[in-house]
C-alpha cells in the first residue's frame, strides 16, 4: 500500500460539510463500541455484526444516512479494530487499562471507500458523491494519482490537520524493490548524545532542528496558558502550537525516512534494539521523549526499506549489550557518564560503538538460529495495511485543535 497524500482546497461551506462527515465517522464509531458494550452478554459481536449494525444506524439516523454506506462501514470497522485490540491484548495478557475501546472525542478524518467519490477525469479535483455536500473540491499536491489506476485506489480518506484539510488515497500497489548498492553488515545503537552510533564507529548526530523545535514548541504551549480561557487569543495561540508541533513531525518524518533509505541501501543486514523488550529503561530519567519518539520512527522506516532493498532488519534484546566487551565478551561495568569501553583484553572503543557492534553479533547468532526455517524477512512490523497505518499515524501526530 502506498499512500498519496493532497492539500485540499475548497470553500468554507464545503470545510464544514468535510467537519460534518468526520462528526458523523465519530458519531457512528462510538455508537458501534457501545453496541459492543451492551451485547457483551451473548459475545456475537463480530466484524460483521457491526456492519450490520450501520445499516440499523442509517436507517435510524438521518446524518448517518447521508454519509455514503462504505464509509460508514470504514467507521464501524474503526471501532472493531479498536475491539479486536483490546481481545488479543487480553490474550496476550497485556495490562488491561490501556487497551479497552474507548468513546473517540478528536476523529480528525473520514474515510471513504471504492465508492462515494468520483476523480475528475483530467484535472486535480475530485467530488464526493454522497448527501453529506462536500461536493468537488481541488488537490493541490507533486503527485500524481492518475498515474495508478482507479481500481487500485482502495480508500480516499479527508483528513483535517492544524494547518487545513487533506485527502489521502491509499493505493494498493507492491512496493517495488531497488537494488541495494553495497552488501554490508550494520549494527545501530540508540544514544541521546548522538542520533545512533553504527558498528563502523560512525556516529549520526542528532539533528539539530528537533533541538531548536523543542524550544519553540515548549514556548508556543507556555503561550497557550498566558491566555485567558475561552479567548480569541487563546484558540490563535493553540492553533500556533499545533502547526509547530506539525511542523516538526513532519521534519523529523522526512529526516527518519533518509537515514532509514541510507542504511538500508548499502546494508544486507541492519541490527538494532527491540526497545519494546517489557522491563527495558534505558537513561529513563535523560530519555528525552522528543528522541524516543524519533526512534520508533525511524524503526520503521528502517523496516519499510529493508523490505524495498530486500535487506534484513533484525531487532535484538538491548541487554547488556553496552556493557559486554565486543571482542573477549567480558563484562565491562560502567556507568552512564563513562564514554569509552575499556577492557582487559586490550579492547578499547567509544561506549556506543562497541554496544553497536555487540547488537549486530546477536543479530548474526539469531539468524543463524532461524536460518533454519528460511522465512526471510526477521521484522517484526509486516508490510501491507499496517503500514497505511504507520504513515498515516505519522501524518495526524500533530495535536488536535
Ligand atoms: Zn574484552
Amino acid at each position: 500500500m502506498l499512500v498519496l497524500e493532497y492539500k485540499v482546497k475548497a470553500r468554507q461551506s464545503q470545510y464544514q460539510a468535510i467537519n460534518e462527515a468526520i462528526r458523523t465517522t465519530q458519531f457512528i464509531r462510538n455508537k458501534a463500541i457501545r453496541y459492543w458494550m451492551d451485547s457483551l452478554k451473548d459475545s456475537k459481536i463480530n466484524k460483521i455484526a457491526l456492519n450490520n449494525y450501520s445499516t440499523a444506524l442509517r436507517k435510524e439516523f438521518k446524518f448517518v444516512e447521508e454519509l455514503n454506506s462504505m464509509a460508514c462501514q470504514s467507521a464501524t470497522e474503526r471501532a472493531w479494530s479498536a475491539i479486536d485490540r483490546f481481545y488479543s491484548n487480553c490474550k496476550k495478557n497485556v495490562p488491561l487499562k490501556k487497551g479497552s475501546p474507548r468513546f473517540q472525542k478528536d476523529n480528525r478524518s473520514v474515510e471513504y471507500k471504492t465508492s462515494g467519490w468520483s476523480l475528475h477525469p483530467t484535472k486535480r479535483r475530485i467530488t464526493f458523491t454522497d448527501k453529506k455536500g462536500i461536493g468537488e473540491v481541488k488537490l493541490l499536491g507533486k503527485w500524481d494519482i492518475h498515474a495508478y489506476p482507479a481500481k487500485s485506489i482502495k480508500r480516499v480518506r479527508l483528513v483535517k490537520k492544524a494547518d487545513g484539510y487533506y485527502c489521502q488515497f491509499a493505493v494498493d500497489i507492491e512496493v517495488s524493490t531497488e537494488s541495494r548498492i553495497a552488501d554490508g553488515e550494520l549494527g545501530l545503537d540508540v544514544g541521546l548524545e548522538f542520533f545512533y552510533s553504527d558498528s563502523n564507529g560512525h556516529h549520526e548526530e542528532n539533528p539539530r532542528f528537533l533541538r531548536k523545535a523543542q524550544k519553540a514548541i515548549k514556548h508556543a504551549q507556555r503561550q497557550i496558558y498566558k491566555k485567558e480561557k475561552g479567548k480569541n487569543q487563546r484558540r490563535k495561540a493553540r492553533q500556533r502550537y499545533a502547526r509547530k508541533h506539525l511542523k516538526v513531525s513532519r521534519q523529523r518524518n522526512e529526516h527518519s525516512k533518509r537515514l532509514g533509505r541510507c542504511v538500508c541501501k548499502a546494508n544486507a543486514l541492519v541490527a538494532y534494539e527491540d526497545l519494546n523488550v517489557k522491563g527495558m529503561v534505558k537513561n529513563h530519567c535523560l530519555a528525552k521523549s522528543i528522541n524516543d519518539a524519533s526512534w520508533s520512527l525511524f524503526r520503521h522506516w528502517l523496516e519499510y526499506f529493508a523490505v524495498k532493498f530486500n535487506s534484513q532488519a533484525v531487532a535484538v534484546n538491548p541487554r547488556m549489550t553496552s556493557q559486554k566487551c565486543s571482542d573477549c565478551g567480558a563484562i565491562v561495568k560502567k556507568s552512564l557518564s563513562t564514554r569509552s569501553h575499556v577492557c582487559g583484553c586490550g579492547c578499547e572503543l567509544q561506549r556506543d560503538h562497541n554496544a553497536a557492534i555487540n547488537i549486530l553479533n546477536l543479530a548474526k547468532a539469531s539468524l543463524g538460529h532461524k536460518q533454519s526455517n528460511a522465512t526471510g524477512l526477521v521484522t517484526s512490523t509486516l508490510l501491507g495495511e499496517t503500514l497505511v497505518e504507520q504513515v498515516t499515524r505519522v501524518n495526524v501526530e500533530s495535536p488536535t485543535l
